[in-house]
């Protein structure tokens, strides 16, 4: 068990200091085209894999990583150099999270190396959970998936949208549901294979920002997988299912012990998330630091004004402390500590609307230039808006937190 430090050791040092220079030197400078092209950057993926930054090895190392800061440090740092470009990079690992969530050590091995590729021949993943009417509400979700005993086969259909990597991703996880009835606790997760029929990429999203991650919708239309793409095993989903059925006919034995599990499952991926923001944050904190030191109106630099200084000043506070946020709720996750006040997700509420914040202060600083394709500010403005939206909205972060602080089943 790992001491809390705020103190990275030499390795986590290292770690940073290798990604801060791929991000510097790779990641910043493609930044512009790929977000004007609108496109996935292929050859930066490429790039990535072949120094190791894209791999199955190199994020379960740092997810391993005993103090639980392995996987902040790495999203910081390559979201520094752009979010866009990072999202195109650590997409797969969406997917990979959820076979290493839900897959056995089999279908683990089977899988989540396939989902990377390999250095000559990358390829990425892609997870699709949300639907058009089951965004916030995952209970909802209208993708079936029907067992066909005689074929030991899955048949799924419905249409899924807003999936990162959908549709040029070779290995798709569907989230579909078995028994409608029983809503979140009816549903499971399954692998669709590479080239497996049926399956098609629908509309692709012209997006606001993060436009070098792909997102589109997916088609799901009588696709069949075989048993063993279930994820867990039909056992286990078996067993499962006849555990909600006695729930829902008045038996309430295990059902807080299932929430919990479900709960602390997306608590411990939060944090990822916010240290994504933090990047971007930190980055346009540093652009416009530079800038107003180098600036001058009035016969002197900006920051000599304290109206700009204060704000400069507040942008760092509110980095360092979101920083802090989602250190502390890594370190629970990869210690086991409960999180009695939904931790992780007060650290990705806290870093999403903390990045949306700094980097609308930094265009502000910047003033006419901050506005302009000439400068990457307005880029990490626009890039920062998702992290309000994905990965449960603000609201549905402070929904959870309300929750998990008072007991009470707020709406
Ligand atoms: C770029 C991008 C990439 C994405 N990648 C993926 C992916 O890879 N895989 C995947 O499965 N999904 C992905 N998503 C989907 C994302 O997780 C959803 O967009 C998000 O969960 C919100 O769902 P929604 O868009 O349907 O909004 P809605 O759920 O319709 O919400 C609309 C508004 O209502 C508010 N609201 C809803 N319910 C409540 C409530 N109970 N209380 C208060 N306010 C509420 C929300 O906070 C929001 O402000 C992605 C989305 C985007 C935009």
């Amino acid at each position: 068990m790992s001491t809390f430090s705020l103190d990275p050791g030499p390795d986590q040092i290292a770690v940073r200091d290798w990604l801060h220079g791929f991000a510097a030197d790779v990641i910043r400078p493609a930044a512009a085209e790929w977000d004007e092209r609108e496109e996935t950057p292929w050859p930066i993926i490429q790039e990535a894999a072949k120094v190791g930054i894209y791999s199955l090895d190199f994020y379960a190392q740092q997810y391993f990583d005993p103090s639980g800061v392995g996987i902040p440090i790495a999203m910081e740092e390559l979201f520094w150099g752009d979010a866009g470009i990072g999202l195109s990079i650590v997409g797969t690992t969406l997917a990979a999270v959820a076979v290493l969530a839900n897959g056995t050590e089999e279908q683990i091995g089977t899988w989540a190396p396939q989902m990377f590729g390999t250095p000559d021949d990358v390829k990425v993943a892609a997870f699709c959970s949300s639907e058009p009417d089951a965004g916030s509400d995952v209970s909802a979700l209208r993708t079936r998936a029907v067992y066909d005993e005689a074929k030991d086969e899955w048949v799924l259909n419905g249409t899924k949208t807003w999936a990162t990597n959908g549709g040029i991703a070779d290995v798709h996880v569907v989230v579909a549901t078995v028994d409608p009835a029983l809503g979140a606790r009816g549903q499971a997760s399954f692998v669709v294979p590479p080239n497996t029929p049926g399956l098609s990429q629908g509309q692709k999203f012209k997006k606001h920002g993060i436009r070098a991650s792909h997102t589109a919708e997916v088609v799901i239309d009588g696709v069949r997988v075989p048993g063993h793409c279930l994820l867990g095993g039909k056992e286990k989903l078996d067993e499962r299912l006849a555990r909600a059925r006695e729930r829902a006919a008045g038996g309430a034995s295990g059902s807080a012990k299932g929430k919990n599990a479900a709960m602390a499952t997306f608590e411990a991926s939060r944090p990822a998330v916010g240290a994504q923001a933090i990047g971007i944050a930190r980055a346009a904190y540093e652009v416009a630091l530079d800038y107003a030191k180098t600036r001058v109106q009035f016969g002197r630099p900006i920051i000599d004004n304290q109206g700009v200084a204060f704000q400069l000043a507040d942008m760092k506070t509110r980095i360092d402390a979101a920083r802090l946020l989602v250190w502390r709720a890594s370190w629970m996750a990869a210690t086991n500590k409960p999180f009695t006040s939904a931790e992780g997700s007060m650290s990705k509420l806290y870093a999403g609307e903390t990045a949306k914040w700094v980097t609308s202060q930094a265009m502000q600083i910047l003033g006419g230039n901050g506005f302009t394709r000439e400068y990457p500010v307005e880029r990490m403005h626009r890039d920062s808006a998702i992290y309000t939206i994905f990965e449960g909205t603000s609201e549905i972060q402070r929904l959870v937190i309300s929750r998990a602080i008072s007991g009470m089943p707020i709406r």
